[in-house]
């Protein structure tokens, strides 16, 4: 599917009233709890967040954050074991079956958006995954859906570039006239439309350029071949050994409940038989 095609989201910020619809529609399509008014960042249980910005005049407004489903995302660049993958259809998502927990995404994002379950047991990456499965059966993101005041709407990405520019042309005064995100580092399938530039908006970066930033990541490890070789090798063993260890792990525990229960083991050895 041509980028053009791809699903994509448009934040208008002249429209958003600071509701945190959007917010509250996100935890609970992801079953969340929480309180939606008290989020404020990112966080491994609340994908986006509303937060008041302020243009160069003082005047308030209300800007979301979240993970911009770049084209070429350096997250998924990064990841030795693709884990995170840019879908034909737009979103960026994450298999955590796959994921062996070294966090490089995290370092990587320009955007500071994946996150990760400190607290839990068996940890995963966590970030907003635009409602691929939603997408796909031809619905709107829940943020989307929700928003009341159409400031967050989804749909092709080319459609969405167009219906901003027919806004700056239509309401000149009301707009900087640049979508941000149509190029910087490559486009991304977030992009955001405001009255004043928007490196002055939230978890924006103004130097970024328009080059792809996996380009320039490769661009450097090219440099050190012998380094990048050797890392991939060691994360991939790890990933290995974590895996198989948490495979013994699961046998080892199956193996007490039968010998607990008396049951007989399902390949038809006797208990004296296993190894
Ligand atoms: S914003 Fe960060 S986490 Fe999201 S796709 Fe881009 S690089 Fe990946
Ligand atoms: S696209 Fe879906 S997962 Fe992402 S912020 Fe909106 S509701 Fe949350
Ligand atoms: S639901 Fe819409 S208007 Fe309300 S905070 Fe979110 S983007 Fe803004």
């Amino acid at each position: 599917m041509e980028t053009g095609k791809q699903h994509a989201i448009l934040f208008d910020l002249t429209r958003c009233s600071g509701c945190g619809e959007c917010v509250a529609a996100c935890m609970k399509k992801q079953g969340f709890e929480g309180d939606y008014e008290q989020v404020t960042d990112m966080s491994a249980t609340s994908y986006t967040y509303v937060r008041e910005v302020l243009a160069p005049d003082d005047e308030e407004f209300y800007c979301r954050n979240l993970c911009r489903h770049c084209v070429d995302p350096t997250c998924a660049s990064v990841c030795p074991v693709t884990a995170i993958v840019k879908t034909a259809e737009g979103p960026v998502v994450y298999d955590a079956d796959k994921c062996m927990g070294c966090r490089y995404c995290m370092t990587a994002c320009p955007f500071n958006v994946p996150r990760y379950e400190w607290d839990s047991a068996n940890p995963q990456v966590r970030k907003c995954d635009m409602c691929h499965d939603l997408l796909a059966k031809g619905e709107a993101t829940a943020c989307s859906e929700e928003c009341p005041n159409e400031a967050t709407v989804c749909g092709p990405r080319d459609e969405l570039i167009a219906d901003a520019r027919q806004r700056f042309e239509e309401e000149p005064e009301s707009y900087h006239p640049h979508i941000y995100g149509e190029h910087e580092i490559g486009g991304t399938n977030v992009m955001f439309i405001s009255p004043f530039p928007a490196e002055q908006l939230l978890g924006f970066v103004d130097k970024l350029g328009n080059e792809p930033l996996p380009q320039n990541t490769w661009r450097v490890l090219s440099k050190i071949p012998t380094i990048a070789v050797f890392a991939g090798a060691t994360m991939g063993a790890l990933w290995w050994l974590t895996g198989r260890r948490d495979e013994v792990r699961a046998h080892e525990a199956a193996r007490k409940a039968r010998r607990k229960n008396g049951k007989p083991q399902h390949n038809g050895q006797s208990q004296s038989e296993e190894v």
